[in-house]
Parts: structure tokens; sequence; C-alpha cells
């Protein structure tokens, strides 16, 4: 029997996966095509034997910002129909950052941050009130961030063309301040001379304000995203790759696969990586000088990632419930200068282990070109030369970790390590960049990709044409829904259908 299709989703990201759910609840009945065997992108997890047992590993979900009832990603994930467990992380210390000339805990909460860094920077009180009520303000400008339809901060130039350096040096802040502004830049990936205040807000801020762990990782979100969709009529293919959209006229026809099936359909959202969504679409879809940022578009700073296990034995206290920010000079923008010996910097995350045994990750950066020999090799075939580049990376991220959580020492087995090229081969990210193409100036606000092409029911999103992160990709996946749907009435049935529960009196 032919089933056919109102709307073809290409990648099965959450952005893919959110823009299904919500369409299908508004009767559309959408196909999800992912080119890999599992559905996810970067939400997807994997398995490696660990010295004790079994290990299920994050990709990219390490925590998730704005969980707490009320707050975007607790209401997004409601309106879906997803009840998922989540935890808080520490709120007195849920980054931590250490920098060669001392640490700061970054707490929850505008207000107490604003404390904390008074504390830690005297003097500087008059910058400290300015930077956090422009952050605030400028997390309000966001209509899906702070799902107020009237919002209008998407059309707000300053937002998108001030980067977060700029406005640092307008508040003439202290280098010391500047380091602990800056130093959760790996959140998104760009040095802070490039990145957009936007990003910086909205990103740092859904940190600030509501960071969780979601217990059972991603795939606490990917397989019911997949069982939703498919209860409200829709379908998702694995080992589907698209290889180009149809149009008809001025109309989105279909998509072509790889395989050379060929699936109709009047509606086509491409939610890939920006670069991989050029080459999909046809020539014309987005006038010259879109199509060439897209096709060009620099990638973020690679991807290293080490996986393992910490020993029973260790002491994790001040260790666990938070992130730690390993960064070996005090000037952040390290982090995109990745070196290849000594210590290197590293985001240490040790998710809760639901009683088992405690799993870490530590995310460092890569340059692309240390890679670039196995670039036409896939993963789990590569050779001897290939490991022994992993295994010295590994070494240098536990070197920074043993050297400044000293009770760490000795107490941590590495599992595996993932470089650029993983991240290539399991989400289509063509230079491996940590999340696709660099959320920079000159790929936001006007520069940046349009959701909508120049053809009828041909639409691209993904966390590459927004903000990188879970909340950000989520935010592009409703996104384009809106922009089909209507963005005001999306967003205001979002709110209507996810009022929190209100707390009784001395509750
Ligand atoms: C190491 C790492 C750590 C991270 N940590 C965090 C974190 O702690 N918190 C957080 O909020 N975010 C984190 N992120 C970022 C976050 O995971 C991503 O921004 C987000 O998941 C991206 O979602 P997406 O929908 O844009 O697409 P992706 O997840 O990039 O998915 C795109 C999908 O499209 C598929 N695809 C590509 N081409 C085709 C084709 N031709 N046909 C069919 N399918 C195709 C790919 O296989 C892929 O499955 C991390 C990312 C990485 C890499």
């Amino acid at each position: 029997m032919r089933v056919s299709y109102s709307t073809i989703i290409v990648g099965s990201g959450i952005s893919g996966l959110s823009a299904a759910v919500v369409l299908a609840m508004h009767g559309r009945r959408p196909l999800v095509l992912e080119a890999h065997n599992v559905a996810g992108g970067c939400m997807q997890m994997f398995q490696r034997r660990g010295p004790f047992g079994a290990c299920r590993f994050d990709t990219g979900v390490h925590y998730v910002g704005s969980l707490y009832p009320g707050q975007v990603m607790w209401r997004l994930l409601r309106y879906m129909g997803l009840d998922v467990s989540t935890q808080p992380l520490d709120p007195d210390c849920f980054d931590r950052i250490s920098l060669p000339s001392g640490e700061f805990c970054v707490p929850v909460g505008w207000d107490k941050l604003a404390d904390a860094l008074k504390q830690a920077c005297p003097g500087e009180e008059a910058a400290i009130d300015a930077y956090v009520a422009r952050m605030r303000a400028v997390e309000a400008a966001l209509n899906w961030h702070s799902l107020n339809p009237d919002a209008e901060g998407a059309y707000d130039r300053d937002l998108y063309e001030t980067s977060l350096e700029k406005f640092l040096q307008r508040l003439g802040v202290s280098p010391r301040l500047r380091a602990l502004l800056c130093a959760q830049s790996s959140l998104y990936a760009v040095p802070a001379a490039d990145v957009p205040l936007a990003i910086h807000a909205a990103v740092v801020g859904s940190a600030v304000e509501g960071p969780h762990y979601i217990m059972g990782g991603g795939d606490a979100i990917t397989r019911p995203l997949v069982k939703r969709l498919r209860e409200l009529g829709g379908e998702l293919r694995l080992r589907a790759p698209a290889k180009r959209v149809l149009v008809e006229g001025e109309q989105a026809a279909g998509v072509e696969l790889e395989s050379g099936e060929v699936l109709r359909a009047d509606e086509v959202i491409l939610a890939v990586h920006p670069r991989v969504a050029v080459k999909l679409l046809p020539e014309n879809a987005y006038r010259k000088a879109l199509r060439e940022r897209m096709a060009e578009a620099p990638e973020c700073v690679g991807a290293f990632v080490v996986y393992g296990t910490v020993n029973p034995q260790a002491d994790l206290s001040g260790v666990s419930g938070r992130n730690h920010y390993l960064l070996r000079s005090d000037d952040p923008d390290c982090f995109y200068q990745p070196v290849m010996d000594g210590p290197a910097d590293a985001i240490l995350n040790l998710p809760p282990t639901g009683g088992g045994h405690q799993l870490f990750s530590a995310m460092g950066s890569a340059r692309w070109e240390w890679f670039e020999p196995w670039q036409h090799s896939r993963t789990l075939k590569r050779d001897a030369a290939y490991q022994a580049l992993k295994d010295k990376l590994a070494g240098n991220i536990v070197a920074m970790i043993e050297q400044r959580l000293p009770q760490l020492k000795g107490r941590l087995h590495v599992v595996d390590a993932s470089t650029p090229l993983t991240l290539r081969d399991y989400a289509g990210y063509p230079r491996g960049g940590i999340y696709g193409v660099q959320p920079s100036l000159s790929a936001q606000g006007r520069f940046g990709v349009r959701r909508r092409t120049r053809y009828r029911g041909l639409y691209v999103t993904g966390a590459g044409t927004g903000t990188p992160g879970i909340l950000g990709a989520c935010v592009t996946g409703f996104g384009v829904a809106g922009s089909m749907l209507g963005t005001e009435q999306l967003i205001r049935e979002v709110k209507a259908a996810t009022e929190p529960p209100v707390k009784e009196e001395g509750a």
C-alpha cells in the first residue's frame, strides 16, 4: 500500500523531530528521513565496554537549560507531550570555572550570579549590573526564548551585530571579569569578539536560569519524540539519506533519496547542517549571496571528546553535580587555539548515574586539520596512527583534569574518544565542528539562514539556522513550524497549554 506524506523532514535531530511532532499535532502527516541508522543526530547515545561493565554515553546532551517548570525548554517538551525526568545541577555552582589564576562558581539565577561576580570582582558593581540587565533584556527580546509573541528581537540589528567583546569593552570590564563572563563560551563555541549578544544571552541565559541533567540522556528525549510522532500518524525512516529536494514550478514537490527513490510531499523541511542543506536545495532556493555564505560557512572549532568511567573509590565531593570548565589560560579564547601538547582545555561533565557507576565526558577542542589524513576513512575503520593521536589528545585532557581536580588523579578510566571525524560521520557536520556552523556575527541576524526559501512549502531549520544547543535547536524546530502555522498563534498555544501547576501556600 502506498502511503503519502504531507511533509518530509530531512534530519532527525531535535529540530527535525520537534518540527515533525508539532506539525503532526496540527494535522500534518510528516515523514522524517534520517541518513544514519539511529535517530537523534547529536542527541544520539552510544555504548562501549568499560572496566566496570557496559557504559552508555551521550554525544551532545550533557546538560540543558531553562528546564524549571514554566521555563521555555520545560514548556516546549510538555507541549509536545513529553514528561522528561530531569535533575537540577548544583544551584550554588552548576558551572565551576577553573583558570590558572583561580576558580569561580557560577550559581543558578542572574541575581545570585551578579552577587557572586561582585564578590569576585570588587569595584565593578556597576558594570556587572549593566551586564546582567542587558542579558535579561536581550533574552526577553527573543520571541521563542521568552515565549512572547510580541517580542521583536529578531529584527534588532544591535542584538546580532554587536559582539560580546564590544559590549564588554563598552562596559569597561577588567580582564578578570571578562574572563569570568566569557568562560562558558564553549556552550556556543565562538570567541567573544565574534559572538553576537543575542547568542551569548540566549545560551548562557538559559544555562544560568535552569540548568538540568536529562535523566537517561538524549535517548530520554529522542525515544518519546519518535513514539509521539508515530502516535500522531507520522513516521521516521532510518538509513534514508536525502540526495536532493524536488520542486515543481514554484512549489516544493518532494525528496529524492541517495538510493534513487523519490518521495513526494508538498512541504519539505531540511533540518540539517546549513552546508549540507545548500547541497540538497535547488540552486536558486536562496539568493546567491546567502547561498555562498551557507556553502562557505565557517565551522565551529572541532570537537574532541573523551568518554570514560570514574573509579568507585574516587572522592567526588565538590566534583559531581556540576560542570568544570578547565581552561589553560586566563583568556577563555584559548579554547579556540587548541594545541597538541600539554594539558588541554576541557569541559568535564559527570552525569548522575541513577545507581550505576559514575561516567564522565570531557569536551575539548581540536583542529580539523589534525585529522585530515584520515578524512577518506570511516569511523571504526581507522588505523593505529589515528588511535595513537586519539590516545595522545585524550591523555592531554586527562592531564588537565588531574592537575585541576587532584582528587581524580589516577581515578579516571578512558573508554573511548571522539574526534571531528566522528561527528562528521555520525551527525553529518562537514568538518566536525562542535555545533556545526559557527553562530557568529557573519552567520546570524540578517546574515543568517532564512527559514523560508523562494519555493512554497520549502524550509530550512536546525541549530545552524539559530541558536546552538538542545534548547536552541528545539526552538528552531518550533520556529519553522511557526513559519508554516503562524508564529504568534503557535507561541500563544504553547504558553496556554503549558501553564505550570500553581504551588499551594506553604507547600
Ligand atoms: C560534543 C557535543 C556536546 C554537546 N553538548 C551539549 C549540551 O550539553 N547541551 C546542549 O544543549 N547542547 C549540546 N550540544 C549541542 C546539541 O546537541 C546540538 O546543537 C543539537 O542537538 C543539534 O540539533 P539539530 O536538530 O540542529 O541537528 P543535529 O543533531 O545536527 O541532527 C542533524 C541530523 O541530520 C541528519 N542528516 C544530515 N544529512 C542528512 C541527509 N542528507 N539525509 C538525511 N539525514 C541527514 C544527520 O545524520 C543528523 O542525525 C552538544 C553538541 C556536541 C557535538
